[in-house]
């Protein structure tokens, strides 16, 4: 039993009390709320708390025609696989009442249309960006094989989703909340992240894991996250390169489990951003606000004692 001061042992409402007047919040809730934390009640002001007809949802379908990414084990390429992920989750998103998801797509070379879908995003007046896009490896890692008669190349080394934001998006604690919503609910549905971007291997494109549970690496440079002003995160929906994982991403059981994912995470962030907080969400983002003004460790998200440069950033 906890003793505060010699005596009686205090009791557990007492205990309680003091502690959210040192911390300022509830000692239980010292880790942002994810929809797994959050209990069944908070769950429903959740929903009550979204107004899904409202909310201004992004999706962004990674590369152009032109310049369409990566080449899958199968000799698909990733626009392909954007393309048709970026229409199923626009499409649940719309039947789950989210009128206003809105899925950009953009022509032309590359790193015009990534400018063009930050403008558009803009323009829209977007609450958060999804980015989707399907993985590859470093060209050291492929090897050749042959199916059709075609030479194609393949690595089924690593398999796996992960995501990306960046600490210089204009809204870094939405981004990471939205981003480990996402991850969060993949988890629940079954879907595990690749962890291969932390190993020394990767060289230039090692990433740090800012959240291990929910799969989220921090990757600054990319445009469609840094320049955007609202929350924004980047989903690799998986190894096209693996030629396992290529066949179950082209599978639409696979599009549906994460478009699903998708959704509820959309609606969790909404409820988090929009109306009345529920008091699990509304702690987690002033966990962040208090960790930006005070440096406290205390009441510091686990996660964030691995970020070295955040300060960096305020
Ligand atoms: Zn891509």
């Amino acid at each position: 039993m906890l003793r505060l001061w010699r005596g009686r042992p205090a009791r557990p409402a007492v205990v309680a009390v003091l502690l959210f007047l040192l911390h300022g919040q509830h000692p239980v809730a010292a880790e942002p709320a994810t929809a797994e934390t959050t209990p069944p009640d908070a769950a429903s002001a959740q929903r009550q708390a979204c107004n899904r007809a409202s909310f201004r949802m992004v999706i962004d379908v990674g590369h152009t025609r032109e310049q369409p990414g990566a080449t899958s084990a199968h000799g698909i390429t990733e626009y392909d696989f954007n393309l048709r992920l970026g229409k199923v989750i626009e499409r649940a998103l719309r039947d789950a009442g989210f009128a206003k998801a809105t899925l950009i797509v953009t022509g032309g070379p590359a790193r015009q249309s990534l400018f063009q879908r930050v403008a558009r995003a803009s323009k829209l007046n977007a609450q958060a960006y999804l980015s989707i896009h399907h993985d590859s490896v470093p060209e050291q890692f492929k090897a050749l094989w042959q199916e059709d008669g075609r030479v194609l190349s393949y690595c089924d080394r690593f398999s796996g989703h992960s995501i990306f934001i960046s600490n210089d998006n204009g809204d870094r604690p939405g981004s990471l909340l939205f981003a480990r919503l996402l991850g969060n609910r993949m988890k629940t549905h079954g879907l595990q992240y690749t962890p291969h971007y932390t190993e020394k291997f990767m060289g230039s494109r090692r990433r740090q894991l800012v959240d291990k549970e929910a799969g989220v690496y921090r990757y600054d440079q990319l445009i469609v996250l840094r320049k955007t002003r609202m929350p924004a995160a980047l989903l690799e929906a998986g190894m096209i390169v693996n030629r396992t994982d290529d066949a179950v991403l082209a599978d639409p059981e696979r599009q549906q489990l994460i478009a699903a994912s998708a959704v509820e995470a959309v609606d969790a962030f909404c409820a988090a951003r929009g109306g009345q907080r529920p008091p699990e969400v509304a702690s987690a983002a002033r966990v962040e606000r208090t960790s930006a003004r005070t440096k406290k460790r205390a009441v510091r998200p686990v996660a964030m004692k691995r970020e070295p440069d955040r300060k960096k950033l305020r």
